[in-house]
């Protein structure tokens, strides 16, 4: 079977090449390196977006950040506000595979791959981001907690683009981290990996977020990890109860990279870390990114 393959440079054509049934391809990473590994079979019809200029960028907007889906990893990971105020996706961008990875695979093809071991969303998922999909008929805005329906599915039809990525502005005092378990640090993906984000007032939690990714069939929040920080001051008890839910939170397969136990043993570890990552920086402590392979 031959790939019909068309190239669009503005958001209307790519909208009219989904609207005739082609498929969008970015930096290409998962969908033709895929393909290539034997994955999955190339679509019939596929159009480039990457000369999308207005898919392109990432910006600071009234105290968040506007993410174009064509911001490659390694753009995001570069970026200041990124590293300052949404440290977590800085520190998942940071060890997407390897610099050449980086360099061409996307937020967007990331988030719309939508593998359970991806690692932008986890921080996405925690940080509040917003997805905006739109079609030939119209634009609707989904929270990253409502896109992914399954492995490797989202609920986006296939006719809708993702055209940005929006994060509210963190609250006051809030610090952010992911950490994932890696055999090694380059052309690796998440065996499993958790992320934090903490909100401190005077040293009590008043807000947190935890997400578990590579331990069930998408990513996804704990609220019982959550619950156990909310209100404490995260001392040692706080945290060992929190992970300890992410853990009881996890439903992970067994496969060629780790067993189901392993997994879900180091679950309670990566999630610890995540969080004391997170709680270090939220107190003004500066761990560097990637937090993955820190030892905080
Ligand atoms: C060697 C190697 C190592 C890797 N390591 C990691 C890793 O450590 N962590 C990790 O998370 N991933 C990893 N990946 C996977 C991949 O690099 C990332 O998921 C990357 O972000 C995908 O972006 P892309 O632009 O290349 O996606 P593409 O392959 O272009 O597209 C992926 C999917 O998203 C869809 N899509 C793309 N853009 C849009 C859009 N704007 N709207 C709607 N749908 C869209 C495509 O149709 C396709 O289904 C690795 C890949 C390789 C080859």
């Amino acid at each position: 079977m031959s790939t019909a393959f068309s190239t669009a440079t503005t958001v209307d054509e790519a909208l009219a090449a989904l609207a005739g049934g082609a498929r969008p391809v970015a930096g290409g990473t998962d969908l033709v390196v895929g393909a290539r590994q034997g994955k999955a079979l190339l679509p019939e019809s596929l159009v480039a977006i990457h000369r999308v200029a207005e898919l392109r960028g990432v910006e600071d907007v009234d105290g968040g950040l506007r993410l174009g889906p064509l911001a490659t990893h390694a753009e995001v990971v570069a970026h200041r506000s990124v590293r300052e105020r949404f440290t977590a996706l800085a520190d998942a961008s940071a060890i997407v595979g390897s610099h050449a990875t980086r360099a061409h695979g996307t937020i967007g093809g990331n988030l719309m791959n939508a593998s359970p071991a991806m690692e932008t969303g986890g921080p996405l998922l925690c940080l509040d981001a917003t997805v905006s999909l739109r079609s030939a008929t119209g634009t609707r805005a989904v929270a990253v907690g409502d896109l992914f329906a399954g492995p490797g599915s989202t609920v986006a039809a296939s006719d809708e683009l993702l055209v940005s990525v929006d994060l509210p502005p963190p609250a006051p005092g809030t610090g952010s981290a992911y950490v994932r378990l890696e055999y090694r640090r380059q052309m690796e993906i998440a065996v499993v990996g958790a992320t934090a984000v903490v909100a401190l007032e005077a040293g009590t939690v008043t807000g947190a977020r935890l997400a578990i990714t590579a331990l069930a069939p998408t990513i996804r929040r704990v609220p019982e990890a959550e619950d156990a920080l909310l209100g404490t001051t995260a001392e040692g008890g706080a945290v060992t109860a929190a992970a300890r839910a992410a853990a009881d939170g996890s439903f992970p397969i067994s496969d060629v990279r780790a067993s189901e136990r392993y997994r879900k043993a180091m679950a309670e570890v990566i999630a610890r870390r995540a969080i004391g990552v997170a709680l270090a920086r939220a107190r003004g402590q500066d761990v560097p990114v990637p937090a993955s392979g820190s030892h905080a």
